[in-house]
């Protein structure tokens, strides 16, 4: 495909998706713009992520080292967010807290504390500007205890309060709200449901953590019903990536 082309389908794709969120918006009687839509373009070219920026994309998700920092350093020059959306490995968490400004799936306490300590690094070493801060998203697993998959990551919903409060407590991270992936096969609304009652709980101790972050290209319409804040949408505007990801 040429560049020509490639810029007119994510331009079409891009704006199909603002669309069904407006739509899911409205639907759900909440405020036009209220919910955020990071792009999550893992597995595609930074060149595809300058298209989406001159689209008007402010918000990306990535997903794997180094594919993602790499990116994010050659996009640099586009003032975007860089938000990790996918599992951190705890040896790989000083790495992402090199570029990434949000981190959605903070799901233990021991990658709370080499998030803190691979921020710091950053600071001191000047990757990151004076003052910057990581914004962190506790990942909350929404399956049932019987059914929980620990490859697709989570905290289970009875730790969410004490994962909180690690990262409330944590130097240069601000706890931002949760975020989770619905189970797969089940009807997303009832997981979304639950995460919503996770999210308040967390916002009565945190009042500054308002951040939902559910929905991908499948059931956001479902996530933004149960108000989420942000959604994380890949295959509906980049197109299908290699199954293995
Ligand atoms: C890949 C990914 C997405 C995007 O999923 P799509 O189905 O491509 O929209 C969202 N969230 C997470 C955690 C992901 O890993």
């Amino acid at each position: 495909m040429s560049a020509v082309d490639r810029a007119q389908e994510l331009a079409q794709n891009l704006a199909a998706v603002r669309r069904r969120v407006a739509d899911a918006e409205s639907a759900a009687g909440r405020a036009d713009g209220s919910v955020q839509l990071v792009v999550v373009t893992k597995t595609f070219p930074a060149q595809d992520v300058r298209l989406l920026a001159g689209c008007g994309a402010t918000d990306v998700g990535e997903s794997r080292e180094p594919e993602a920092g790499q990116k994010a350093r050659a996009c640099a020059d586009l003032g975007l967010r860089w938000h990790q959306v996918g599992q951190v490995q705890t040896k790989k968490a000083a790495a992402v807290a090199a570029w990434a400004d949000v981190v959605h799936s903070v799901d233990r306490e021991r990658l709370v504390a080499a998030l803190e300590r691979g921020h710091r690094r950053a600071l001191d070493e000047g990757e990151r500007p004076h003052g910057h801060v990581l914004d962190v998203l506790v990942q909350v697993d929404l399956a049932d205890d019987d059914e929980r998959d620990p490859g697709r990551g989570g905290a289970a919903p009875r730790d969410v309060d004490e994962l909180a409060a690690a990262v409330a407590a944590a130097e240069g991270l601000r706890l931002a709200g949760v975020m989770a992936v619905a189970p797969a096969g089940v009807d997303p609304r009832g997981p979304f449901e639950r995460l919503a009652q996770v999210a308040a709980a967390v916002r009565a101790a945190h009042p500054g953590a308002t951040a939902v972050s559910a929905g991908m290209s499948g059931d956001l319409e479902a996530a933004v019903a149960a108000g989420a804040t942000h959604v994380r949408v890949g295959r509906a505007v980049l197109g299908a990536r290699p199954a293995i990801v």
